[in-house]
């Protein structure tokens, strides 16, 4: 492909709806992944809330179909990193490796990374009992004990997944009450395999080689104790994948790509979908919602660029 019309960073469930519609309205489209097309939504076991699957489907699965439609439509998908983006006159720059790649513009669907805890113990022992994905390593604690550090939506539905197989499951949070939506909060608090430990700080990850537990503190009493655990799954946020984008692009205290309602960035030509922008619901639908009106924007941008005398 000579100039692509728009680059896609990214092929999770934003990136790839934006290059469904955009290959779909015959804009030459290139996706860059420098994983698996799907996302964060890979991580999911089930997915009960995406409109059109009343069977439930996986994260992993959804992602499949995805990435088929947009090649359908002859979007194509290159499993390469973008290192950096920027803008030079009236084009959009990507480094990828060695070379640079210019577009017309270009869609940031980059989503985020899961946050580290920063806690001792918790470096050390990744992959040895501490994990950041509970769909990827749970069903590895059949019958032992684990815990989930975190009181969010993510918190509580990898609870429930672990319940499957763990004999218990211990969600410690920092407050005294869950953050997530009523209907996991109803759910957690009614599984006979999860215990709550609430208003507590995690001091320590423990273990030689393995976890073995996790020592956390009571706020009100300032007591410690070790809560013995063979697993601990961290979910306490995320921060947006944005390291490919210098300060010219506007973004949150917290990094996240702050744009208009027809989702550019501060840097014309450039537009933003899914988690990595400043939103309020993140959900795999919404992130799909985002990659259609980006698309839509991104079409509408080059229609006017090429309206120009
Ligand atoms: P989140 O809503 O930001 O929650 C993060 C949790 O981690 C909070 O409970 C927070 O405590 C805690 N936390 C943050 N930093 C911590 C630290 N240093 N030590 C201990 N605890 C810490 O993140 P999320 O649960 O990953 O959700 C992210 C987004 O995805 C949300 O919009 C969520 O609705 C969405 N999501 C939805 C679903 C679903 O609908 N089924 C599933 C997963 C995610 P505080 O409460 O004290 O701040």
């Amino acid at each position: 492909m000579d100039k692509p019309d728009v680059l896609i960073l990214g092929a999770g469930p934003a990136g790839l709806s934006a290059g469904i519609y955009t290959a779909r309205s015959g804009l030459a489209t290139v996706i860059y992944e420098k994983g698996l097309p799907g996302g964060l939504a890979n991580t999911t076991d089930i997915i009960a809330n995406y409109p059109g699957f009343p069977e439930n489907i996986s994260g992993m699965d959804l992602g499949e179909r995805m990435r088929k439609q947009a090649e359908q439509f002859g979007a194509v998908i290159v499993g390469s990193e973008v290192k950096r983006l920027w803008r030079e006159g009236d084009e959009i720059h990507a480094q990828v490796g060695e070379e640079t790649v210019i577009a017309r513009s270009a869609i940031v669907a980059t989503g985020s990374v899961p946050k580290r805890l920063g806690v001792p113990g918790e470096a050390e022992l990744v992959g040895r009992g501490v994990s950041y994905c509970a769909t990827c390593d749970g069903p590895l604690y059949g019958g032992k004990l684990t815990a989930v550090i975190g009181g969010g939506d993510s918190a509580l539905q990898e609870a429930l997944f672990l319940s499957r197989f763990a004999s218990k499951v211990t969600v410690i949070h920092r407050r005294n009450e869950l953050r997530g939506t009523a209907i996991l909060q109803t759910a957690v608090r009614k599984s006979p395999k999860i215990e709550l430990a609430l208003d507590k700080n995690v001091k320590t990850i423990d273990g030689t080689g393995v976890v073995t537990g996790v020592t956390v503190e009571d706020k009100k009493t300032g007591s410690e104790e070790t809560i013995p655990a063979d697993g601990i799954f961290i979910y306490v946020g995320y921060n947006p994948s944005v390291e490919m984008l210098g300060p010219e692009f506007e973004r949150t205290d917290t990094g996240f790509l702050i744009t208009g309602a027809d989702l550019a960035t501060s840097v014309p030509g450039v537009f933003a979908a899914g988690d990595v922008r400043d939103k309020v619901l993140k959900q795999v639908v919404t992130a799909a919602g985002d990659g259609a009106v980006a698309a839509i924007s991104v079409y509408e941008y080059l229609e006017g660029a090429w309206n120009m005398p």
